[in-house]
């Protein structure tokens, strides 16, 4: 097999989805699996769909086109706000999209004419995070002209939390949510289909709290993938978090002093570290760098540390000498996986077999 490669175990994956499923199925609130990490892969789709997701969201409509042409049938929802010049193709190919900008929907809506089909919209609402959203002022305004607007259906309210400025989705603002979606029923005399309550860092409190309110769905793509939850990045328990694994091979294996000489000033990708003198150490050098991952973001397996990285190269220190051809695996973080996943030099294998398989010239993050 060729490295550098990412290494993603279909049947981890199916049992971390089907285990959020039935965590958060009590609490009455469904999974849609997010598959924007991994490019709309059709056979991770589903793998997500089997284990129970109501259906997938993608932030690309190229993505969403890819599971389309392979063949998934299911609701497929564009959870980025969709660009204005793209509207053809997200009616086209997305039964959902979430949306922010009444432009935007009257657009969808002038597409979902011509095609003759109903588009559905989530509206997503601000409630701190400052990433994508509606003021919540503005809410009501937004709903009265979107349910004015033909072939369009409003399907329901959303919010976003924590990726742009880490703010914790909790008992105050999700009740916030709860307060506008019975304001918008009462005020419109509907109701709403969806109240779609956020992505992986929404599980902390969808599973603690005594009332998840009227939160009734989750999109969830890095705690399913990576088995962890991105506010703290604490393993989730009863989730494998080794589904993903990045493999990349040694190219160069030598004894050398653990501090450079000579002047030094800025390196490739900015200010060097200091090193610690250390004498000499077990150099280690791999066919793996800023083109390919981010070399922050691994995880490295016992024994192996990261000293650096420039565009095609990860250095690390090992306990002994590796001899070159030697292929280490590394756990991504979604920064990295995502990297990886969108490198043209990074291959993509899929296991369906959760067999290990470890050659004895592989060492492994994973235990
Ligand atoms: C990426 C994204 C998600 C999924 O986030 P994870 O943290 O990977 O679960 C959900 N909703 C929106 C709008 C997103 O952009």
């Amino acid at each position: 097999m060729s490295a550098p490669r990412l290494e993603i175990d279909l049947h981890k994956l199916h049992h971390n989805a089907r285990t959020l499923v039935e965590l958060l199925r009590p609490r009455g609130i469904q999974v849609v699996g997010v598959t924007k990490a991994v490019l709309g892969s059709p056979e991770i789709a589903r793998a997500l769909l089997s284990a129970g997701a109501v259906g997938l969201g993608d932030s690309r409509i190229e993505n969403i086109e890819t599971m389309r042409r392979a063949g998934v049938s299911e609701t497929l929802s564009l959870i980025r706000s969709p660009m204005i010049s793209q509207a053809d193709r997200v009616v086209a190919n997305a039964d959902i999209s979430f949306n922010t900008e009444l432009d935007v929907i009257a657009k969808l809506s002038k597409a979902a004419r011509r095609r003759g089909n109903v588009h559905r919209v989530v509206l997503m609402v601000e409630l701190g995070d400052l990433r994508e959203g509606i003021m919540p002022d503005d809410l009501a305004s937004v709903v009265r002209e979107t349910l004015c607007l033909p072939n369009i259906k409003l399907e329901g309210i959303g919010v976003n939390l924590a990726c742009r400025s880490g703010v914790a989705p909790d008992d105050a603002n999700m009740t916030v949510l709860g307060f506008l979606v019975e304001s918008i029923e009462r005020t419109f005399g509907l109701a709403l289909r969806v109240v779609s309550g956020g992505n992986s860092a929404s599980l902390t409190w969808a599973l603690g709290a005594a009332n998840t309110s009227r939160v009734n769905q989750l999109r969830l793509g890095e705690s399913v993938l990576l088995g962890c939850e991105p506010l703290q990045r604490q393993p989730i328990p009863g989730l494998h978090t080794d589904a993903v694994t990045l493999v990349a091979e040694v190219i160069e294996s030598k004894s050398k002093p653990s501090r450079p000489w000579g002047d030094v000033g800025e390196t490739a990708f900015g200010m060097a570290t200091p090193a610690s003198d250390r004498g000499r150490i077990d150099q280690t050098i791999l066919a793996l760098g800023h083109q390919d991952t981010d070399p922050a973001g691994l995880r490295p397996p016992p024994e192996i540390e990261l000293l650096g990285a420039s565009g095609d190269h990860l250095v690390v220190a090992s306990r002994c000498q590796l001899a070159v051809g030697t292929e280490l695996r590394f756990q991504p973080n979604y920064s990295a996986l995502v990297r990886a996943m969108t490198s043209p030099f990074v291959e993509n294998v899929l296991k369906a077999e959760s067999v290990s398989m470890q050659t004895g010239r592989e060492i492994s993050a994973t235990q």
